[in-house]
């Protein structure tokens, strides 16, 4: 076998806006011999740069499509990771979701401090925000790099280049590069003219024109293969990008593909799905296998939100002599995947701190799954001791919501406003959390409700109401008052 140092394979994360296209498109522009290709670039999911003489691949999915697509299946072809963070804007939600998924995938990872040529660019402000993430930057004595960039100017790219290179030789990231080809697929499509064609990475051994390409749902007898550049080439090896022809059916984005020959294709099929499910299993958390008194799918806003939790239901199931089993828990707002496997498994949803999508809640509604939602853990724990001891179940959903659709007088304390309840119901004396775009804004009590200028107890679904609440906090228009 020979082991040879691996040109790296780098995705860019961040918030939106905080430059990881143009962040791509300076490297690729740069680094790129267009001329030499007559200027012809095709968009394959990924390019190849050389980099005083190393290669390295980006990946071209900015990121969170590239990173859902490494969660659902485990396709961990990413080794090095750019996060980006606009030195004026500084952390933001998406910054901390990408060093979760960094986290998860255990992925070394850089953080670019980009837009530097900003005026108002800060990034040592930066770096103390990311130090109350217990992300504690290089040149503050911790171990993550920290650049300072700006895909406008180009100042500081080379140092991020280079700072690939060293990651690289730090983590000793090799591969072989003898033996059948593997890889992952990074998209797929039909050409009128070509057939199906997809673009896939290469992280091992070699791919060769003629080879067998084998996924869990497709094969190709490669006839077509081209570079990222649009050059016809004969053989692929890691980390290239490359774009193969005549697949009979559209694979998709993230398999694992292998080379083989005709006769192992339903072994290689069945190995590569055997490691998918095992990856599942153990990391994107559905264990579907999971046998239980009551049976958990558990929605937080964080990974440390997650561990707690578990340890909140391993708790209970003590102190109730039952058995709780948590078959799936995600990051993030409930899906439709979810609510599927809630059906099917007759499973409990639990949401805690995530601002879930209302027709997603309405479909749980309708479909009578048992679902609890909240933004305070002890009140999780209560609510979901009080399902398993057989309390009503309808109380454990969210009680109510309301739109505010108009402001008018405020005190330091008190807040008057207008709204419409949007989801159950609303009364008197209900304590509130003030959410303005799924953040928590602060909380309150109804000190007053009332319906066509008459004071009432009580407001139910789709009904407009006026109300006092008592709170420090300012309402805005379209804020939303939740009963907590
Ligand atoms: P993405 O959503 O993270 O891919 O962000 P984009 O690359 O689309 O950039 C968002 C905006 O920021 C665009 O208007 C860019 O022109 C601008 N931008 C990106 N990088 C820089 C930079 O380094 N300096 C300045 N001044 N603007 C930048």
């Amino acid at each position: 076998m020979d082991w040879v140092k691996k040109p790296p394979i780098i995705v860019v994360l961040g918030h939106v806006d905080h430059g990881k296209t143009s962040l791509l498109d300076y490297i690729r522009k740069t680094n790129v011999a267009l001329k030499e290709a007559g200027g012809i670039t095709q968009k394959i999911g990924a390019y190849e740069i050389e980099y005083k003489g190393e290669k390295m691949t980006f990946i071209d999915t900015p990121g969170h499509e590239a990173f859902a697509m490494l969660r659902q299946r485990g396709a961990k072809f990413a080794d090095i990771g750019i996060l980006v963070i606009a030195a004026d804007e500084g952390v933001k939600e998406q910054t901390k979701e990408s060093l979760e998924y960094l986290k998860i995938f255990k992925i070394p990872f850089i953080i670019a401090l980009n837009k530097i040529d900003k005026k108002d660019a800060d990034p040592e402000k930066v770096l103390a925000q990311l130090v109350e993430l217990e992300v504690i930057p290089e040149k503050w004595g911790g171990e993550i790099p920290t650049i300072n960039v700006s895909a406008k100017t180009g100042e500081g790219i080379d140092d991020l280049l280079e700072t690939i290179i060293l990651l690289r030789d730090i983590y000793e990231m090799k591969t072989k590069i003898n033996g059948l080809g593997r890889g992952y697929i990074l998209e797929a499509f039909k050409d009128p003219k070509r057939g199906i064609l997809a673009s896939l990475i290469v992280t091992e051994g070699v791919v060769k024109l003629g080879d067998f390409l084998i996924t869990q749902s497709s094969l190709a007898k490669i006839k077509i293969m081209e570079d990222d550049l649009g050059r016809k080439i004969n053989e692929a090896y890691p980390s290239k990008p490359i774009l193969v022809g005549n697949f009979d059916v559209l694979p998709s984005a993230g398999e694992e593909f292998k080379i083989g020959q005709e006769k192992d294709i339903e072994n290689i099929r069945k190995e590569l799905e055997e490691k998918e499910k095992t990856y599942i299993r153990k990391h994107i958390f559905v264990k579907t296998e999971e046998k239980g008194d009551y049976v958990l799918i558990v929605r937080a806003d964080h990974l440390g939100s997650l561990e707690a939790l578990e340890n909140i239901f391993l708790k209970l199931s003590q102190k109730l002599n039952t058995n709780i089993k948590i078959i799936k828990q995600d990051l993030g707002p409930i899906s439709l995947e979810d609510v599927e496997l809630a059906k099917e498994f007759g499973a409990i949803i639990l949401s805690f701190n995530v601002k879930n999508f209302k027709n997603i809640l309405d479909h749980i509604k309708n479909l009578n799954i048992k679902f609890i939602e909240s933004n305070v853990i002890y009140e999780l724990e209560e609510k979901l001791e009080s399902l398993i001891k057989g309390e009503e179940i309808k109380e454990l959903l969210p009680k109510g919501e309301l739109e505010v659709l108009a402001t008018f007088s405020k005190t330091k304390t008190k807040k008057t406003i207008g709204g419409r309840v949007v989801l159950g119901r609303i009364k008197l004396k209900d304590k509130v959390i003030i959410l303005r775009n799924g953040e928590i804004m602060g909380r309150g009590k109804i000190i007053s409700l009332e319906k066509n200028k008459i004071l009432v107890e009580e407001v139910k679904e789709n009904e407009l109401c006026g109300l006092i609440i008592e709170t420090t906090k300012d309402i805005e228009i379209n804020d939303i008052i939740r009963i907590e």
